[in-house]
């Protein structure tokens, strides 16, 4: 028997994710220095990854032959407290990617839908494609979300409704009353999944515990890859009601977040100073990048996140002529944008080496 014919028929069709290329393919693929390359593709933290987090994991190496505490005791009663949520009201992931598949898993039959927009995060369409459900992606005019169409998406077959705010890859930001106002018009069959993974980011970030609180169906979901720097560890969380929550734990595999990546969110929780850094980089990165665009006359849209989406002509060719001299950055063919390129802000340096490199190819 062909193996074609015993997979789950929605995995002969499910889209392969593609990530932004690593520092070692690229050094590979065009004979270059690794040490010389310089990757602003992924969002990832320019600073490295946040310090009392690397001091944390190096002292905690010597108990790798236990399993992790498959309950994250210690790192849901220390998010609770900072949040003012009950540690049951949590579901940690391996990062919060997985977390966004746990919803899917335990929401979606193949005969439901959910909604998002075309121009938002993939693993959202990914995630409802592997359940065999259907994914409605709505058009986002100007690249922002179009809240009114997506309401218009929802019927009775919807489950869930995924935005991320800030969103990835645009950057477009919404506001705390269009959220609420939004998630308020939405039928209660419906559970709402919010992606925080760049509120960090924000002065001002929306807040969606009131939500939660007023009960309404929603899960907001939070990531140490950001900010804190600790893409590579694995570390993310959901939180909402307990009953949603309990729910999810069900279909979670129990030691699903490592002991490291444990260890590490609790250091970092800690390391407001590591948080700080981030974000005034990340502030006076945009500025730098902004004021340059600006004198090269391109469109670009700056809302939010650590990137910046930058439309170029040709962006597939300026983003192989940038890979030639080791700046990896993260064309957008796959979400449907050929002329944009989306640029993780990076530290002063950084940041000039790519505008200097970038404004050649102009
Ligand atoms: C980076 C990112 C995440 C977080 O991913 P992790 O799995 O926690 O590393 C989630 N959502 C969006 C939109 C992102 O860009």
């Amino acid at each position: 028997m062909k193996i074609e014919n015993i997979v789950r028929k929605s995995v002969l069709s499910q889209p392969v994710y593609q990530a932004g290329k690593p520092i070692e393919y690229v050094a590979r693929e065009f004979g270059l220095d690794p040490d010389g390359i310089l990757k602003m593709a992924s969002n990832e933290n320019p600073m490295g990854p946040c310090t009392k987090a690397i001091e944390a994991v190096s002292k905690s190496l010597d108990n790798l032959n236990y399993y992790p505490d498959g309950g994250c005791y210690e790192l849901g009663r220390k998010i609770s407290k900072k949040m003012g949520l009950k540690p049951t009201q949590l579901v940690f992931g391996n990062g919060s990617n997985e977390v966004i598949e746990l919803v899917a898993h335990a929401l979606l039959n193949e005969t439901d839908n959910a909604v998002m927009g075309a121009q938002s995060f993939i693993v959202y369409k990914l995630s409802t494609l592997l359940m065999g459900a259907e994914a409605r992606e709505v058009p986002m005019p100007g690249l922002r979300y179009d809240l009114q169409q997506m309401l218009d998406a929802v019927d009775e077959k919807t489950k869930i409704v995924f935005l991320a705010n800030p969103n990835n890859p645009t950057g477009t930001v919404l506001s705390q009353k269009e959220v609420f106002d939004f998630v308020r018009a939405l039928p209660e069959h419906v559970v709402f999944c919010y992606d925080e993974a760049y509120s960090d980011f924000q002065d001002e970030p929306v807040d969606i515990r009131g939500l939660i609180a007023e009960g309404r169906n929603v899960i907001g979901l939070k990531t140490f890859s950001k900010i804190y720097g600790l893409a590579g560890l694995r570390a993310g969380y959901g939180y909402c009601s307990e009953e949603l929550a309990g729910y999810i734990n069900r279909v979670r595999e129990p030691f699903n977040m490592n002991t490291l990546a444990q260890i590490a969110a609790m250091a970092a929780l800690d390391d407001d100073e590591f948080y700080e850094k981030s974000k005034a980089m990340n502030k006076q990165g945009r500025a730098q990048i902004e004021k340059r665009f600006n004198e090269l006359g391109l469109e670009y849209i700056s809302e939010g996140g650590n990137f910046i989406m930058v439309k170029v002509k040709d962006a597939l060719k300026k983003f192989d002529a940038l890979q030639r001299v080791g700046v990896i950055v993260r064309p957008n063919v796959g979400y449907g944008l050929p002329d944009w390129l989306r640029i993780t802000i990076g530290t002063p340096g950084q940041n000039e080496r790519f505008l200097a490199e970038f404004a050649k190819l102009l």
